[in-house]
């Protein structure tokens, strides 16, 4: 049986790598914070003393980590995974970072003798715990063969999108898409209960008609409530959007609503909400 490793244990890594756990697979876990491998632990889990170790001793190293400098430091850093990379051993980042991130690691995972692959994710808390993500793969084809049995432990649907780099920019298509939707509800539920809507009776309508979506349905109560538990932390949005407006920067394209709505989150980053879920833009908006 392959052994495979995770590194970032967060929202996401610690629900997809109990999820390994649970399904009878041999994980080893490693997170900056060391705490929080205890849960993982317990339910039979190996905790791996750094980065480098738990990709040298594993067949197939998974990490979920914040954004491109927290991937950088896990990689290049002290013991990093750089330093047990290779012998045709497989790393698999599933973090939502930029382009040029996932093909600079790629190439030195290359170097090292390893294989890469970009695999971020669609989907958020629920979908993470139940293994119901959307998986965005792209990179060294042998690998995502090999390590399709776990990924299918992870997500209901893959896609494999070709050279290191698009699944990237797919996922931050998606998240900019996402991003601007969440500022345009705010703001519409914010200028209807300002002119005297009930709130409840929005999201009635929206639900109703052409733009009814599950986004909507689910944060909609949170944004009645003034309550924001977090399932997709507001500053990793923020950091989607800041991500796509950069590719809009690298690639020539306005885009004047994934702009807006960078500024939106940044405010909202700027005034503390950071670790709150990304709905709690709303608290920012009039
Ligand atoms: P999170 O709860 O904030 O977890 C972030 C993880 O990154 C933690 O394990 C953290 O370690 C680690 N980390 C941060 N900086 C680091 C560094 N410099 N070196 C090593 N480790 C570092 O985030 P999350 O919600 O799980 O998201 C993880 C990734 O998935 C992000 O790229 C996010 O954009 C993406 N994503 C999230 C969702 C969602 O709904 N939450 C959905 C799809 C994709 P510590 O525990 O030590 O802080």
């Amino acid at each position: 049986m392959p052994q495979y490793g995770f590194i970032g244990l967060g929202i996401m890594g610690s629900a997809m790598a109990a999820n390994l756990v649970k399904a009878g697979f041999d994980v080893t876990v490693w997170n900056r914070t060391p705490a929080k491998c205890a849960p993982l632990v317990s339910l039979g889990a190996r905790q791996g003393k750094s980065p480098g170790e738990v990709a040298a001793s594993c067949d197939i190293t998974f990490a979920m980590l914040a954004d491109p400098t927290a991937a950088h430091e896990a990689f290049f850093g002290l013991n990093g995974v750089l330093a047990g990379i290779g012998g045709g051993r497989g790393y698999i980042d599933m973090s939502t970072v930029d382009d040029v991130t996932a093909r600079t690691i790629a190439a030195a995972v290359a170097k090292a003798g390893g294989r890469f692959l970009e695999a971020p994710v669609s989907g958020t808390k629920k979908p993470a715990e139940d293994g119901t993500l959307v998986i965005l793969a792209a990179g060294d084809r042998s690998l995502y063969e090999e390590a399709a049995q776990a990924l299918d432990k992870l997500g209901k649907k893959r896609l494999y999108l070709g050279a290191v780099g698009q699944g990237a920019r797919m996922k931050l298509v998606v998240n900019m898409v996402m991003g601007g939707m969440m500022t345009a509800f705010c703001e519409g539920m914010s200028l209807g209960q300002n002119g005297g809507l009930d709130g409840n009776q929005i999201l009635e309508v929206l639900d109703a008609g052409a733009i009814a979506n599950p986004m909507f349905k689910g944060k909609g109560p949170m944004l009645l409530q003034g309550e924001f538990p977090t399932s997709f932390p507001l500053k990793h949005m923020q950091k989607d959007l800041r991500l796509a407006v950069a590719l809009g920067d690298e690639l020539g394209q306005p885009l004047h609503t994934a702009a807006t709505a960078n500024e939106t989150f940044k405010r909202a980053c700027a005034a503390g909400h950071g670790d709150e879920d990304f709905a709690a833009v709303y608290r920012v908006i009039d």
